[in-house]
């Protein structure tokens, strides 16, 4: 039987003085890490009076503030589970969490309460409660006569502290169950990974309904005490700004293309921070290399998903690979197997990248087959293609998903990719398959050219010709403006797949 709140209890331990910033906004005033209790408690106390349980769901779906920070904690601390949402989720796939997930409590924006409220009373969710992104709303009037003081609810290790709904592009949206010591567990390995201080300042300007700005941004910044500039979206300039008060940024790889449009990143304005960290998506080796010439400093790129928090990183000392997403993290095993037998493969060959390690989720709610489905002798198969080179370093070379098979040979997409973004005049690109009569799928390349260049379809081909296998080379070449992404920075492939699906059938 456990007397602590094993997630809430590590968070206590690592607190400094409580007068001690926890929050700063971006636009001036600040929030301290009492602040962060007394408003917790008082929502904590909200919690229970709705009839949250220890173990119920608390949906949320609201804009990025400090006071939805405070909600996690709160439902940490009542033992709840903490369902975050995606402020893009529209009503209907709203309703599918809600109905998935039964949650006994819902806290939405104030634009769509009267929905939710009619929603709620349709699927028996308990409760629903309104936060503005000022922090207005029933909800903090609700709580603000309420007592700061609370007794966390115990909670041990293996007990659910969240459930993060993955993207899942393909089929339904599965509910990731994430435990107490999943999550504290993987925060603490990057804390010290990373080297993350009381002396630290994180420019926070990621979402906090994804793993990369709640468990892993938000959860070492509280387990190290330190500090955090908490801006509700991300912009190039204001970071940019930001910097000299900052010591560490964790972004996805846009942040970084956005930085380097910023005619003000240089070595100078960067000189304060100690750390710049990507993930949620591919950082391409270019980026890594153009933010080295200008600043002096390496990115850190690390890998990791909803269902695993993180799984690798690049080195803190020690030579920081562009293109690579680095070692296995203490106390995580990865290894590479053969998509067909599920061998495990030797240094350089390329396949299944799965995982096993104290940060691997406990299933899928509500979904045992699916989540049996996706171990392999106790490690999690991740979807993710991959190798590891001789030096140990961990290469992604994309989703399992996304690989294209034409004429019965296997197409890994970022090779092309590399080749394409290499050449002069092509800003990025995604190669993927597309329904092909004779090739069952056609690679097909799309395009984002610079604004000034004159490259053709025809450029491309010529010039790649010499470089790949002739089955690697794109059929099709198509120009866009812009790649369709997500709000992680991930390039929605399968939009592409959609929109160009006909390609092929009148060529074919
Ligand atoms: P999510 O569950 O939304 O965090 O998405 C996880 C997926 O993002 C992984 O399975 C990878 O496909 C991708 N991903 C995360 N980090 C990286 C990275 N550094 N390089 C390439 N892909 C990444």
């Amino acid at each position: 039987m456990t007397d602590t709140n094993h997630l809430f209890a590590a968070f206590r331990a690592a607190m400094p003085a409580l007068d001690t910033p926890l929050v700063y906004h971006p636009g001036g005033g600040q929030e301290t890490y009492g602040d962060a209790l007394a408003l917790s408690g008082r929502l904590a106390n909200l919690m229970v009076a709705r009839g949250v349980k220890p173990g119920d769901r608390v949906a949320v779906q609201v804009e990025k503030s400090w006071t939805a920070l405070a909600v996690y904690l709160a439902a940490v601390r009542a033992g709840a589970v903490y369902l975050p949402l995606n402020t893009a989720y529209t009503l209907p796939e709203i309703e599918y969490f809600l109905s998935d997930a039964e949650p006994a409590l819902f806290l939405c924006r104030p634009e769509i309460e009267t929905e939710a409220r009619a929603l709620a009373g349709r699927l028996g969710v308990g409760s629903v409660e309104t936060l503005g992104s000022e922090g207005t709303g029933s909800l903090t009037e609700a709580a603000a006569g309420l007592p700061e003081d609370f007794s966390d609810v115990p909670r041990g290790p293996e007990d659910l502290g969240g459930i993060l709904y993955t993207s899942g592009t393909t089929g339904r949206a599965k509910g990731a169950m994430l435990t107490h010591d999943n999550l504290l567990s993987n925060a603490l390995t990057l804390r010290d990974y990373w080297r993350f201080t009381r002396d630290d300042v994180l420019i926070h300007a990621l979402p906090i309904f994804h793993t990369h700005g709640l468990f892993v941004a938000s959860n070492i910044i509280l387990l190290s005490g330190a500090r955090m500039i908490f801006c509700p979206k991300f912009d190039a300039r204001e970071c940019l700004a930001l910097m000299p008060k900052a010591t560490s940024l964790m972004g996805v790889p846009t942040f970084y293309t956005r930085l380097l449009d910023q005619s003000g990143l240089t070595r100078e304005a960067t000189a304060h921070m100690r750390l710049f960290v990507s993930g949620s998506a591919p950082l391409l080796a270019e980026t890594h290399r153009a933010f080295r010439d200008r600043t002096g400093q390496a990115i850190l790129e690390r890998y990791g998903m909803t269902e695993t928090g993180m799984n690798t990183s690049n080195p803190y000392d020690g030579d920081r690979r562009a293109g690579t997403v680095g070692f296995p993290l203490p106390g995580v095993s990865l290894r590479i197997t053969s998509p067909e037998t599920g061998a495990v493969l030797a240094d350089d060959e390329i396949g299944s990248i799965e995982v096993k390690g104290p940060n691997v989720f406990k299933g899928y709610w509500r979904m045992p087959e699916k989540t049996a489905s996706e171990f392999h002798d106790g490690f999690f198969i991740t979807g993710d293609l991959g190798k590891i080179d001789g030096d140990g370093y961990v290469h992604i070379v994309g989703r399992g998903k996304d690989l294209v098979i034409t004429g019965g040979f296997n197409v890994y997409p970022k090779e092309v990719e590399g080749e394409i973004d290499a050449l002069p005049g092509v800003v990025e690109s995604a190669v993927i398959g597309l329904p092909h009569k004779d090739f069952g799928e056609g690679v097909t390349a799309v395009v984002v050219k610079a604004r000034d260049a004159s490259l053709t379809e025809a450029d491309i081909h010529t010039t790649l010709e010499g470089r790949l296998a002739r089955f690697k080379l794109p059929k099709r070449v198509i120009f866009v403006d812009d790649l369709p992404r997500n709000t992680m920075g991930k390039v929605q492939k399968n939009v592409l797949r959609d929109t160009y699906k006909d390609l092929y059938r009148t060529v074919a």
